[in-house]
């Protein structure tokens, strides 16, 4: 889509607004698709918890993704998008037995990540077939904060307790039908993840009965020109080969499963915003937005780098700006930014708002949650209002007759 059409619909629906261009979604699932092409069964379930609007969930359905979900609410809007049961796979952590039981009752694929739910789950429903989150222990990039496959991360069950596992699996019965693997949001090494996926292969060994393998995700996308990105092509073929010698060595044509969101959506989300004040101080020329890690706190929460574009003045001269929100907190979106001159009034783009943007946004300072407009088939389309002042008070109790009687003065005691 083109930047007039970003400024249009900041015109029609007003700022601060996410947008979101499906022919970006879908080209991206075709890449991946295609990359994968000489896999017979091949599984893509867009992982819910990027962008959750139900608009974005019927697309996916649409084009024939499953769906990855983290929370009995992820699987419950699933459904209501119109997926069936079985193509949600649900990948939950640390979350009690009753709610996976409540998942399994709905229908889904249920996704086990610790031996302790896992007994629990196999003695009372031994006929339910259950996947196994592994951790193989590999780091396939990135920071900390995002890299989940080492040693103390919080995810999976560790291939060191394999022998533990393969016990319980025996003394319940249950049926394991997948085995799976997410080993952060970021592989930046294709080799990195190959060698994670053995170690998914030497496991999956042990289960006679599999019908998927599932690699999780983490191809990581560009933020800024010149970022690494994950060539899913070479991965594709790479993995591909790997996967389909390792079907003949199992003696049975298992599915392979991915489960991307970053991937599907980031590119393909904008976040407009509207500069309030242009405010030169003596080391900086600030451009304030109507808004701030309220509305999208990635560049805060993880130090990434949107890239931000002048949509009402794309041609200007580019000067300096460091962006900030109106938060009554450090709300830096970037520093020291070349951005093409910047007036009041001006709508600010930043790119790769898809994917972990609105669905981070909070009330914080009691602000409004933005509107999201869907940019489908060379239109716009409204799939979420902009909050209003009822929002804020939801579920709120009115308490006004507890204070009714005057406060005892401090003397009184
Ligand atoms: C978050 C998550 C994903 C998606 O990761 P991306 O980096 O957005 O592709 C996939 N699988 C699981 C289990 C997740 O928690």
């Amino acid at each position: 889509m083109e930047t007039s059409h970003l400024l249009d619909i900041a015109g029609t629906y007003g700022a601060p607004v996410y947008v979101y261009d499906a022919e970006k979604i879908s080209s991206q699932y075709r890449k991946l698709t295609q990359a994968f092409r000489q896999v017979d069964h091949l599984r893509l379930n867009y992982a819910a918890k990027a962008l959750s609007n139900l608009s974005i969930l019927r697309l996916m359905n649409h084009l024939g993704s499953g769906l990855d979900t983290v929370s009995i609410q992820e699987v419950k809007l699933g459904l209501l998008a119109g997926f069936a049961p079985e193509s949600i796979i649900y990948t939950p952590n640390g979350v009690s037995l009753e709610e996976i039981e409540e998942a399994a009752a709905l229908g889904v694929q249920i996704n086990i990540d610790n031996l302790s739910v896992l007994e629990q789950f196999g003695n009372k429903h031994p006929d339910i077939p259950v996947c196994i989150r592994i951790n193989p222990h590999v780091m396939a990039g990135g920071n900390s904060n995002i890299s989940v496959g080492h040693i103390d991360s919080k995810f999976g069950i560790s291939i060191h307790q394999i022998p533990h596992l393969l016990r319980i699996v025996e003394l319940t019965k249950m049926n394991i039908n997948g085995i799976h693997m997410h080993t952060g949001s970021d592989i930046l090494d294709i080799d990195v993840f190959l060698y994670a996926s053995e170690i998914l292969f030497d496991t999956a060994k042990h289960f006679p009965d599999l019908e998927f393998i599932d690699f999780g995700s983490g191809f990581k996308v560009p933020y800024r020109q010149g970022d690494i990105q994950t060539n899913v092509e070479e991965l594709g073929k790479k993995l591909s080969l790997r996967f389909n010698a390792f079907c003949e060595e199992y003696g049975k044509s298992l599915t392979l499963a991915f489960e991307p969101g970053k991937f599907l959506v980031s590119e393909a989300g904008y976040f407009l915003t509207k500069v309030n004040v242009v405010k030169q101080t003596t080391s900086t020329v600030f451009a304030q937005v109507d808004s701030g890690f309220n509305h999208l706190i990635r560049p805060m929460l993880y130090g990434s780098q949107h890239e931000i574009l002048n949509i009402s003045n794309p041609k200007g001269r580019e000067r300096y700006y460091s962006v900030v929100g109106y938060i009554c907190e450090t709300d830096t979106f970037g520093s020291n930014r070349r951005i093409s001159e910047i007036a009041e009034g001006d709508i600010l783009a930043f790119r790769n708002a898809g994917a972990y943007c609105y669905t981070m946004s909070s009330n914080y300072n009691s602000r409004y949650r933005p509107a999201e407009v869907l940019w489908y088939q060379g239109k716009a389309h409204l799939i979420r209002e902009r909050e209003t002042f009822d929002d804020i008070l939801r579920n709120q109790i009115d308490t006004s007759t507890l204070f009714e009687t005057a406060p005892k003065s401090l003397t009184e005691k």
